[in-house]
């Protein structure tokens, strides 16, 4: 048997119940074939791919917090820190019901790449809980973050661990984490990104990741002759990454048609209104069936759908494992080109080979989304310096990262004789850089 397929085998078997961990694991290594084929036999000795699938250290700890009734709750706390070979651990923090040791693993995981990717020197982690914020008053929501880091702050620090926000942990949950932090540590440092502008955070960080995206998939449609001007985009996701996205795409003239939240989609064939989006999801913090309010001529759905419209261009921007089979062969008979993945997984391996096989273009998440965490660790560089960019600055490095990445990986694909295949070839630029710092620091 393989190498690969030996640590396949055994990841399943040593992480019973965590499907999205051996998803992820599977996806990342039979990508690598072709690299460690070429070296089996130094990497069994060093038994490399053992150390990359097991993280360094995983915490779980409870996180008891008062409601507003006096009822005491206990919800169950997560970090994983996964690889500290380039880098201290960087990653968000997820704050979802669904959230499990194994899909903190597979962010984790999937995270070291994509950091290495960015070229910039941070490791991979990430934590988060099942508390879940919606409906929560803003003291109920303090009083859990409060509890979390009372316990997290034991393990992350601006040169060991740098948490940052994901899905359900926005600029109000690190303004209370960050509270926190200082207030037990004593200490004020750069332990979070994400933060506000009054305390330390970057600006365009909170646009990073749905910029980044666009910046990455303009530089990918120009390599395979195509301009994203004109073009009609779905995008799925009504959050942080969802929303940026859409507002670039539109800037640079594609036309974005939906949006979805985790109750419905919404199609709107005049073009997504923006400014009305936002006051829904980031004011209101409501749903967003109330777009019909803002713009009657739209249409709202409940439930999935949102991989059924016309487009040229498909961005899944909400989670993990929302585009399907179906949805790709859908995606396919309408005619889509390209599909660039804001979120992290939000394409199933089945579904990703589908589209390749079809002829569609395609980005995975950790080289597309890269631009969250890269406008993070230069949230980290400015802290450390103790000076603030401008907008333009960050949004100009930002550009230049995400042109890079897409050359970076598009190189690793050719040289290796992947032309176009943009999976194997963010895997393994981003295995690389890792492999080499990991052999290069010994048996640790
Ligand atoms: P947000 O919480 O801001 O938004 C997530 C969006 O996806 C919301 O509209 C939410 O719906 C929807 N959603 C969440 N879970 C589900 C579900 N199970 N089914 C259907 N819809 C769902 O998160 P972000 O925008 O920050 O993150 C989105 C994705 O991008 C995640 O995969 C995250 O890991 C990834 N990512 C985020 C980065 C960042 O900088 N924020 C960086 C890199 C990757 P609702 O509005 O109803 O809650």
């Amino acid at each position: 048997m393989s190498y690969v397929d030996e640590v396949i085998e055994l990841v399943v078997k040593q992480n019973p119940s965590e499907p999205e961990f051996h998803q992820a694991v599977k996806e990342v290594l039979e990508s690598l074939r072709p690299v460690v084929d070429a070296n089996e036999e130094k990497f069994r000795r060093e038994a490399l791919l053992e150390r990359i699938v097991n993280p360094e250290r995983q915490l779980k700890f409870r996180i008891p917090w008062v409601d507003d009734k006096g009822q005491v709750q206990v919800n169950t706390g997560y970090r994983v820190q996964f690889n500290s070979s380039i880098g201290p651990y960087k990653g968000g923090l997820r704050l979802h019901p669904s959230v499990n040791l194994g899909i903190i693993k597979f962010l984790g995981f999937e995270q070291v790449f994509k950091n290495s990717l960015t070229g910039l020197p941070i490791g991979g982690g990430k934590g988060g809980s099942d508390f879940d914020p919606k409906g929560k008053s803003d003291r109920e929501v303090m009083a859990f973050c409060q509890s979390y880091m009372t316990e997290l702050c034991k393990y992350i620090g601006a040169d060991t661990d740098v948490p940052a926000g994901d899905i359900g942990t926005g600029a109000r949950e690190i303004g209370y984490l960050f509270g926190q932090y200082k207030r037990i540590k004593g200490v004020y440092e750069g332990v979070l990104t994400g933060k506000g502008l009054s305390y330390g955070g970057s600006l365009a960080r909170k646009e990073a990741t749905g910029y980044g995206l666009l910046y990455f998939t303009k530089e990918m449609l120009i390599a395979n002759g195509m301009d994203i001007a004109g073009k009609i985009v779905a995008v799925s996701g009504a959050g942080n990454v969802a929303i940026y996205a859409a507002e670039k795409a539109t800037e640079m003239g594609a036309k974005v048609v939906t949006l979805s939240d985790s109750t419905g989609w919404i199609y709107d064939a005049e073009g997504i209104d923006l400014d009305a989006v936002k006051e829904i999801k980031e004011v209101k913090r409501a749903r967003l069936s109330e777009y019909k309010n803002y713009r009657p001529n739209a249409e709202y759905h409940e439930g999935k759908g949102v991989w059924t419209v016309k487009c040229d261009i498909a961005l899944p921007c909400a989670t993990q494992n929302e585009l399907l089979i179906d949805d790709a062969k859908a995606l396919v008979a309408n005619g889509c080109k390209v599909v660039a993945e804001g979120a992290n997984m939000p394409t199933t391996i089945e579904a990703t080979e589908y589209l390749q096989s079809n002829g569609v273009i395609f980005a995975p998440g950790k080289a597309a989304n890269a631009g969250g965490v890269a406008t993070s660790a230069l949230e980290m560089s400015q802290n450390s310096e103790r000076l603030s960019w401008t907008f333009e600055e960050v949004d100009a490095k930002l550009q230049r990262i995400m042109v890079d990445i897409f050359h970076n990986l598009d190189a690793a694909a050719k040289k290796y004789g992947f032309e176009g295949n943009y999976v194997v070839g963010a895997n393994i630029a981003g295995f690389e850089k890792v492999v080499d710092a990991m052999l290069a620091q010994g048996v640790c």
